[in-house]
């Protein structure tokens, strides 16, 4: 296979492509399965190691050509990581504004 693609490159490809995948299963504080992409059958293990570094056992990952390219599960764990953390920073800026009054 030949690509001449930068690592920008890639990793845009796999940002778009990590939109596409359902939500990962939480099976643990720094544990993740995550359907795969192409086999419905399929899914992947997506962990966070003890030096922060996120790891996943999918071939896209395994033998990747960047050390800081990141698959699209990888991508897809974190992205779903910041949206829950997102929302409970919104749920906890919401609470003081409810005002009994306005829907009496
Ligand atoms: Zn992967």
């Amino acid at each position: 296979m030949r690509s001449n693609k930068t690592l920008e490159e890639l990793r845009k490809d796999r940002i778009e492509k990590a939109k596409e995948l359902e939500d990962p299963i939480q099976i643990s504080d720094i544990a993740f399965t995550i359907q795969s992409g192409s086999d419905p059958d399929k899914s992947y293990m997506v962990e966070k190691g003890s030096d922060g570094k996120w790891v996943c056992d999918c071939p896209d990952f395994q033998f990747r050509k960047y050390e800081e390219l990141e698959c699209k599960h990888i991508i897809r764990v974190k992205e779903y990581l910041e949206r829950k953390a997102r929302v409970k920073i919104e749920a906890r800026r919401l609470e003081p504004v409810v005002d009994a009054s306005f829907y009496g």
